[in-house]
């Protein structure tokens, strides 16, 4: 066995291999970035969703129910389908995770599409699980490409739609072939954290193909469209056998009083933070015009995000952005992805990325 030479107590060698999680400089700064590089939500909390977490306040000396039972209910209600085929987590990343430790038997992989979410390949190591990255097909997960990779040791197979950071959707006739090819066995959870923001018709959510598929299980959150990020409340719908064992490695008490009143109060105001989801639609159309305008390269994206793949020179117009005081989450030799933000935030990096053009993009 080799020695330990590291100058703490032993712990897995898996984590000397995973980078920390860095936020994006200045988002957290004394005077903060204009916060473009986390997708969340630019509108304020709505006063019904103040008042429900103030009011969430005077239940802090208990625990949570621990099975979010209201909130499960009301989700159940809002998709109609039966509540033992929802399960609450806190933040879908929290669930995400579970589905990994449900997963992982010794020699077991994990199929993801590559540039994708940072997260599925260190949940996968974290949960002793071999990652098996399958490159983007101009941007979109490929799903053929995804398909082949499955081998006996495959558990999982995860697809983001949209992807982040490219913004692609999958549509219903890929998505159906798709699982007509995955073994009954081998699960497939397709996350869908920015559905809301979908707009493409041919787009197609996993749910509408629950019923017909029992290994498939679809995340979603409340961190996005419902503006709830910072209280960490997230989703997952699929058929009752997997959910029930998902409930079991689900950490117990993981979502606050607070975060589960908030969550119920976002259904309840849910017409109304869907308008606020148009406005961002409608943002993203208009950032991304003037972008085209400027001559950059941006593909269609359903997400509150758009993608500039800026290749080598993603890093130094990342660099740009941030010494303008704007945090985007540059992803060095890919690209650079900026959220869709409030207006004013989003005027000022489209001053930024016009006036410094021609400093990142090669004439063609
Ligand atoms: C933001 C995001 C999430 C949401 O995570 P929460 O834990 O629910 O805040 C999940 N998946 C992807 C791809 C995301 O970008």
């Amino acid at each position: 066995m080799p020695r330990n030479t590291a100058p703490g107590p032993r712990l897995r060698a898996v984590l000397d291999s995973i980078p920390g999680y860095r936020p994006t400089e200045g988002i957290y700064a004394a005077v903060p970035a204009r916060p473009l590089s986390a997708n969340e939500s630019p509108h304020d909390p709505l006063p019904g969703l103040i008042a429900a977490i103030a009011a969430a306040g005077d239940a802090v000396n208990r625990y949570p129910d621990p099975e979010s039972a209201e909130l499960t209910r009301a989700i159940a209600r809002r998709y109609g389908i039966d509540p033992d085929r929802v399960l609450v987590g806190a933040g879908s990343v929290s669930l995400l995770q579970a589905i990994l430790q449900a997963v992982a038997e010794p020699g077991a992989e994990v199929v993801h599409p590559w540039r994708s979410f940072e997260l599925y390949p260190v949940l996968a190591e974290l949960a002793g699980i071999r990652s098996v990255p399958v490159p983007l097909t101009r941007g979109r997960n490929d799903l053929h490409a995804l398909a082949d990779r499955i081998t006996d040791a495959t558990r999982l197979v995860l697809v983001c739609n949209p992807n982040n950071p490219t913004g692609t959707v999958l549509g219903l006739p890929e998505l159906k072939e798709f699982l007509a090819r995955v073994p009954a066995t081998c699960l497939v959870v397709i996350d869908e954290a920015y559905f809301e923001y979908v707009r493409d018709e041919a787009a197609c959510s996993g749910i509408a193909l629950l019923d017909a598929h029992p290994n498939l299980v679809v995340t979603r959150t409340f961190s996005k469209a419902y503006g709830l990020a910072g209280l960490r409340v997230g989703y997952l719908l699929g058929a009752p056998h997997s959910v029930g064992q998902l409930r079991k490695v689900r950490l117990a008490y993981s979502v606050s009083t607070v975060a589960q009143q908030a969550a119920l109060a976002a259904l309840r105001l849910e017409d109304e933070l869907l308008r606020h989801v148009d406005a961002t639609v409608a943002e993203r159309a208009r950032m991304r015009d003037a972008l085209l305008a400027g001559g950059f390269d941006v593909p269609d994206s359903q997400g509150n995000f758009l993608w500039l793949p800026l290749g080598d020179a993603s890093a130094a117009f990342g660099d740009l952005c941030t010494s303008a005081g704007i945090a985007v989450r540059t992803y060095a030799h890919e690209g650079v992805r900026v959220s869709v933000g409030s207006a004013q935030d989003n005027d000022a990096f489209l001053t930024v990325a016009t006036r410094e053009r021609s400093t990142v993009c090669t004439p063609q």
